[in-house]
């Protein structure tokens, strides 16, 4: 899709943020440009509008920006999975292992309904640990997880240096339950 190249060219990569050696992927430019914004959000719907999905989960805290676009366009509820203590209500909790220590996502209890059909949308995938944890949330409140989507992957490589320990696989995705996973645009 030529979309796709003009969305490419509008994210921004800064070197050693936010500790040396790491390339960032700046997505916030991406969004001072109302047509690559756009032009994200459309691949998003084209792709799940029609599908049966009655939620979109969205991580904190880019997860944030795309998700509620795409749940409203494709008439979805829109779930926030949150960093731990930002939610007021009941929650189920999912740490996970990051290269240094762990962090958490919460969802709140009752925002999903056992038999519902969900997507988990964030920014980015390098290590899947976070969308993994993720979709451990929204199956244990029942839900089926149809599919995972973000902007970005960063392929086996550019990942393997924060992998938190061996044995993992060193894809993300393979680490997504079987589940597809679709992304835009491979970082290369
Ligand atoms: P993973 O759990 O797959 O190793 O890391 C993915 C999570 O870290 C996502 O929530 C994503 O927002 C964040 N992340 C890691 N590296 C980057 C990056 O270079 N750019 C952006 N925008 N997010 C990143």
């Amino acid at each position: 899709d030529p979309r796709v190249n003009g969305i490419k060219t509008k994210i921004r990569v800064v070197p050693d943020f936010p500790k040396p050696g790491i390339m960032f992927q700046d997505i916030t430019t991406l969004l001072l440009d109302p047509k690559a914004f756009k032009d994200t959000v459309d691949l998003f719907v084209e792709r799940y509008k029609g599908r049966n999905i009655s939620v979109v989960a969205g991580i904190e805290a880019r997860g944030f920006i795309f998700g509620p676009p795409i749940a409203l366009a494709i008439g979805a509820k829109f779930v926030p999975l949150r960093k731990p203590k930002k939610l007021p209500g009941e929650v189920i909790s999912e740490e996970y292992t990051l290269e240094y220590g762990s962090d958490c996502l919460e969802m709140h209890v009752g925002a999903v309904d056992k038999g519902e059909c969900a997507l988990v949308v964030d920014d980015l995938i390098a290590t899947g640990g976070t969308l993994c944890a993720a979709m451990n949330l929204l199956e244990r409140a029942g839900a089926e997880v149809v599919e995972c989507a973000c902007l970005i992957e960063l392929p086996e490589l550019k990942a393997s240096h924060l992998l938190p320990y061996h044995g993992y696989p060193l894809l993300g995705r393979d680490r997504l339950h079987g589940k597809p996973l679709y992304v835009l645009v491979e970082y290369l």
